[in-house]
């Protein structure tokens, strides 16, 4: 049997292309509570979290994130399943591991902010978040995982401390920062020279997640590709950020916020998220994916603009067979598709 080729190898070659976001879209399916955020579907009804590894699969994603996105000892507190700890972050792993072999797909063990780390106490908080990490990554790595993705990371030093965690066990590790902030950590660093430092530190890939839409993600992108010489990854959440309301978070309707539930309003099609994947490509993204609210239709559209067909293509739109659209994209030969995009 072939190796199959490990993360760095594949980012050697070309773009890898993710998909995430899993927390927000089994929560719109029914098997996550919105609110705490934790992935109980796991245990609960494991066959959900196949189903939509799989269909980000078969739509190009050729990482399969383990679901132990908040699979940590204090969220799962929260929910009370403290003591379903161990036995769900590595029900998650396999899961992953299982839907990556039916494809040729890497398996990305999953860390993200604790809410543990507190900067007025380093050390005592540190010691708090390192214990976390290390239980999660040891499970993980006993399962069986290609690399880590560290993510949603609000302070910098405590994504040092995944890093460090990550490296302990000898994996690649990509490190992503969260940028609820205009242009700094919450602890202070610009999100440029986080990256500078976590790229010191030896993280193999630096980038950003969730938070900012294409839009507002983009442009801090431009600089950070600059900065650092590592591989830089992008999974921007599918909704119109703006210079004024620069994350999901802030965005207002009617001068209400509505996140989290009531984003629709500012959901981007699959042609604009196709865009952002052409742009990331043209500024040098490595890493280019999704994140909270994206689904398959965006990744297989993700896909296509990087110029790939994959399973699900063979599914992919043909409108002018549409009974009513289909007769007016005849007679007026035009590309209706093509016409959403450049909007
Ligand atoms: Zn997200």
């Amino acid at each position: 049997m072939k190796k199959k080729l490990g993360i760095i190898e594949r980012l050697t070659k070309g773009i890898v292309l993710g998909a995430e976001g899993y927390v927000f879209e089994l929560e719109r399916r029914g098997y996550i509570k919105a609110g705490p955020y934790v992935p109980e579907v796991v245990l609960d009804a494991p066959n959900a979290v196949s189903e939509l590894s799989f269909e980000f699969l078969r739509s190009g994603a050729e990482v399969v994130v383990a679901l132990t996105y908040y699979a940590n000892r204090n969220k799962l507190k929260d929910v009370g399943r403290e003591n379903d700890l161990e036995k769900l972050n590595r029900q998650a792993v396999r899961i992953a591991n299982k839907v990556a072999q039916k494809g040729n797909a890497l398996v990305a063990g999953n860390i993200c902010n604790t809410w543990m780390y507190n900067p007025k106490k380093k050390k005592e908080s540190g010691e708090v978040v390192r214990k976390i990490y290390r239980e999660q990554l040891q499970w993980a790595f006993e399962e069986g995982i290609d690399f880590v993705i560290s993510e949603t990371n609000d302070y910098l030093e405590e994504a040092l401390i995944a890093l460090q965690e990550i490296k302990r066990l000898g994996l690649p590790a990509m490190i992503t920062l969260a940028t609820i902030q205009k242009n700094t950590t919450a602890d202070g660093y610009d999100y440029v020279t986080a990256c500078k430092i976590l790229e010191k530190n030896g993280a193999d890939i630096v980038g950003l997640n969730c938070d900012r839409g294409p839009a507002t993600m983009l442009p801090l992108l431009k600089k950070i590709r600059k900065a650092v010489k590592c591989f830089v990854a992008a999974q921007p959440v599918p909704y119109q950020t703006t210079p004024k309301e620069f994350t999901f978070e802030s965005l207002k309707k009617n001068g209400q916020r509505i996140f989290p539930l009531g984003l629709e309003p500012f959901f981007l099609t699959r042609f604009q998220m196709a865009e952002f994947a052409r742009k990331a490509k043209a500024i040098g993204i490595n890493y280019i994916g999704s994140c909270c609210g994206t689904n398959p239709s965006i990744t297989r559209a993700m896909a296509e603009a990087l110029g790939r067909v994959v399973p699900a293509s063979k599914y992919s739109p043909v409108l002018d067979l549409h009974p009513i659209i289909g007769k007016k994209i005849k007679s007026n030969n035009k590309n209706f598709i093509n016409d959403w995009r450049d909007e």
